[in-house]
């Protein structure tokens, strides 16, 4: 379904190169390009780069050929792979023709109207995937509410995408390339990989000369090698911490998504153990997270909270209910702070659909 390619032994660092799109899905339209071949010849000269100057790097490419692939997809990779850095590379568009040069985005909600613009966009592949709405748990690429909902699984990694951020800005500067800055919003490709991310908008395909540069060989690999220098830029700090103070930590690999790797499973593991008589039970699923919540954790905003894992992730969840009309008045009230939270059913110990939970119910 994916292509795995790794070259050269680990070294300790790994990092994951991602073209975006691909196959039936092909980004942004230049006049005479598409941006799922522009980001993957970019893709594949930062790979080669990276592979020439620090041959100890691992390298893990999401896709190396044009197919199409699921942007959880792509965050499953990478934290299979325990990656040490996820580059997302894309290319923008914008309605007025004169716009142009580079920006790259972390995880965030620092929004402005111009880039929930790019978030939508780069976000709507998920409505050519199927079964979107259960796997990206409602998420509406085109619907502001789902933005505002969001709830962050980068924390912990913040710091270290905004410095690979602004170091691969610095070097499209120097190359004298437009600065459009180190900007964040709310992208579905990074929500969930476990590592330092960044996604690059490497530049306008609706802009003529933009167009020409990255579609040539030359600014493909101009584009390559601002970005390959950021990476050695963020490499060289990552080591300098390192060695300088213990103050670089890795989270617990206990706490690392890899168990994401089986996407398909559905084995669900609940810790609560109360016990609730046999038939169907709902709580309300307030959050998910890719690593285990402290109760203190300000994710649950003060809320006491039950846990089931499912597909790698940490589900947080309130109350245990054997009517649906509680469990959803519970989830009104829960609404003010997790707006959304919904509705999940069990019989004996595993999930079932609520709708036929509902059935089930009134029968
Ligand atoms: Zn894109």
């Amino acid at each position: 379904m994916f292509q795995f390619s790794v070259s050269a032994a680990s070294g300790g660092f790994t990092v994951v190169i991602d073209p975006g799109h691909g196959g039936k899905d092909s980004g942004t339209k230049g006049a005479t390009c598409l941006e799922k071949d522009i980001v993957l010849a970019i893709g594949l000269k930062l790979g080669e780069l990276i592979a020439s100057n620090q041959p100890d790097v691992r390298i893990i490419y999401t896709r190396k050929t044009d197919v199409f692939i699921e942007l959880n997809q792509r965050a499953i990779i990478a934290n299979k792979a325990k990656a040490d850095l996820f580059i997302s590379l894309h290319a923008d568009h914008s309605d007025a023709p004169g716009i142009r040069g580079a920006c790259t985005f972390t995880l965030g909600q620092n929004r402005t109207s111009e880039n929930m613009a790019i978030a939508k966009r780069e976000n709507a592949v998920i409505l050519l995937e199927d079964n979107y709405k259960q796997r990206y748990e409602g998420f509406d690429p085109n619907s502001a509410e789902s933005y505002i909902m969001f709830e962050f699984m980068q924390e912990n990694y913040m710091d270290q995408s905004v410095k690979f951020a602004s170091m691969v800005q610095d070097k499209f500067r120097r190359s004298g390339r437009i600065d459009r800055s180190v900007r964040q919003d709310v992208f579905l490709v990074l929500r969930c990989t476990s590592m330092p991310s960044a996604l690059i908008e490497t530049g306008f395909l609706s802009n003529a000369d933009e167009e020409q540069y990255l579609k040539s060989s030359a600014g493909q690999e101009q584009v390559a090698m601002d970005i390959y220098r950021g990476f050695a830029d963020f490499r060289a700090h990552l080591q300098r911490k390192s060695t300088s103070a213990a103050s670089m930590v890795k989270p617990e690999p206990q706490d690392h998504p890899a168990e994401i790797a089986k996407p398909d499973s559905t084995r669900v593991e609940r810790r609560d153990s109360a016990k609730v008589r046999e038939g169907i039970v709902y709580k309300v699923q307030i959050l998910a997270s890719d690593r285990k919540l402290t109760p203190s954790s300000k994710m649950l905003k003060g809320q006491e909270a039950d846990f089931y894992q499912e597909k790698g992730f940490y589900k947080y969840t309130v109350g245990t209910y054997t009517r649906f009309n509680d469990a959803d008045r519970k989830r009104k009230e829960l609404s003010a702070r997790f707006p959304d939270c919904f509705v999940v059913a069990w019989k004996e110990g595993k999930k079932m659909p609520i709708e036929s939970a509902k059935t089930e119910e009134s029968k």
